[in-house]
């Protein structure tokens, strides 16, 4: 099929995320994909500041990861994980067990982000069954808080980006604290946390687990909050005998200057998410890790197994490419790289804090965002972002960026200096703009 037929077949046939068939949104061919770098069938080359939504690590087509996963293959790409098992799988959980924070020692390895998030729903909820509190049912969690698109991730989602209203009559309601005011640098006051510590107080003897992103919310508006205030709310959890869920699906691995997100606040959760970047984002895994303490009380409970197992579980391509990626990031110096590239996001950013369509520029570790006063047309941005060579696709009123640790200095700049010459007129592509023009 020539490269036309190509897409008319895709408007014809196939869903995109967040995407409608009565207007199609624009999709563009993708050939090949090396370094940093995605090269579309009608030629063009783009500098991909999006990491294919945070997934990849040290670039597409790595040597390593292609070797790791051509091995694997010759061997076997899939067995049942029902009374089976494989060296990948086991090495993999003997690295995650290793380098999150302590206590996190059993694991559970899931398909993606979303089912590791129900897994560790569903950890919470046996866990207090088990405990012989079955009314501890509810979880708590963040306004502007994602947590994926099954139902009991989006039942944890943001009410109002995640469109609950939608689904209200099927989806079970959970209790939503303010998002925290304090950013990153900022102590927490107890004003601060003042309606959080109301919420799980009055709502203890309900309450299963607190589910938050540690340190960044991501898809819910690229906030970044003070590791003070997720000290507290761990303190609060365990004053109140109540779960916490770390979602660090896309904060985990290096993103945020640390290895894991916790780490900023020293604190260590019950249950962990992982997904996104776990295989260097060869292919699609995910984890859900817990302390002896969860691990136990389900165990000892009326089911007395934990009541979960998908079918692709424990995949052994995927595992085989997530030890290979996390062999290649542990074995550098990630932190240093991290850092470089933070401080060039914070030099190069920096002037689209004067432009008037602005509302704020951060950056934490490689994840760069600048906020606009109203949310952009994403569709008519997108192609002045193409027309500089660059690959960067904003929601909302957020246009960021988190390039993958093997991204040059150059191919950084091109980057930031595309972000800074189209929002230097950003005006033009805000929803407000382009609504009253028709
Ligand atoms: C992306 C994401 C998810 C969902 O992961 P999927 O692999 O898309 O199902 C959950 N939580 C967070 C924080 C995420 O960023």
């Amino acid at each position: 099929m020539d490269h036309d037929a190509l897409l008319t077949a895709d408007r014809q046939f196939l869903w995109h995320p967040y995407s409608s068939f009565n207007n199609p949104p624009p999709v563009y061919l993708v050939e090949r994909a090396e370094g940093s770098s995605l090269q579309l069938a009608d030629g063009r080359v783009l500098i991909d500041g999006m990491s294919s939504w945070w997934c990849v690590l040290h670039g597409y087509n790595h040597p390593v990861l292609n070797q790791a996963v051509k091995d694997q293959v010759d061997k076997m790409s899939h067995v049942m994980f029902g009374g089976l098992t494989h060296e990948p799988a086991i090495e993999l959980a003997k690295t995650l067990v290793r380098i999150t924070p302590a206590g996190l020692n059993k694991v559970f390895l899931a398909d993606s982000g979303s089912v590791a998030v129900e897994v560790a729903l569903k950890m919470a909820l046996q866990y207090w069954r088990s405990l012989g509190q079955p009314n501890k049912t509810r979880m708590l969690t963040l306004r502007n808080g994602y947590h994926g698109d099954t139902f009991g991730a989006m039942s944890v989602c943001d009410p109002v980006n995640g469109m609950h209203h939608l689904f209200s009559e099927v989806m079970p309601s959970h209790l939503f604290a303010p998002s925290p005011a304090c950013g990153f640098t900022e102590p927490c006051t107890d004003e601060n946390i003042a309606a959080f510590k109301q919420l799980i107080e009055d709502h203890s003897n309900t309450l299963a687990a607190v589910i938050l992103e540690p340190i960044v919310q991501g898809a819910g508006g690229m906030k970044f909050y003070s590791p003070d205030y997720l000290r507290r709310v761990k303190a609060l959890c365990q004053a109140n005998d109540v779960l916490l869920i770390a979602d660090e699906i896309a904060t985990g691995f290096g993103r945020t200057g640390k290895l894991f997100a916790c780490e900023h606040a020293n604190i260590s959760p019950d249950i962990l998410c992982l997904g996104k970047s776990l295989t260097g984002g060869y292919m699609t895994l995910a984890a859900t890790l817990c302390n002896d303490k969860v691990a136990t009380g389900i165990c000892n409970g009326e089911a007395g197994v934990f009541m979960h197992g998908p079918t692709f579980m424990g995949n052994p391509l995927a595992c085989a490419a997530a030890n290979a990626s996390l062999k290649l990031l542990l074995e550098q110096d990630w932190q240093a790289r991290v850092s470089e590239i933070e401080q060039q996001l914070k030099k190069e950013l920096a002037p689209c804090q004067s432009y008037a369509s602005v509302a704020d520029v951060r950056v934490l570790g490689n994840i760069g965002v600048v906020e606009m006063t109203d949310t952009v047309v994403m569709a008519e941005i997108q192609k002045a972002f193409m027309a500089l060579g660059v690959w960067i696709r904003p929601f909302g009123n957020i246009v960021y960026i988190m390039p993958p640790l093997i991204i040059t200095e150059l191919e950084l700049r091109k980057l930031t200096s595309a972000i800074c010459r189209v929002l230097a007129d950003g005006e033009k592509y805000l929803g407000s703009a382009l609504f009253s023009n028709g």
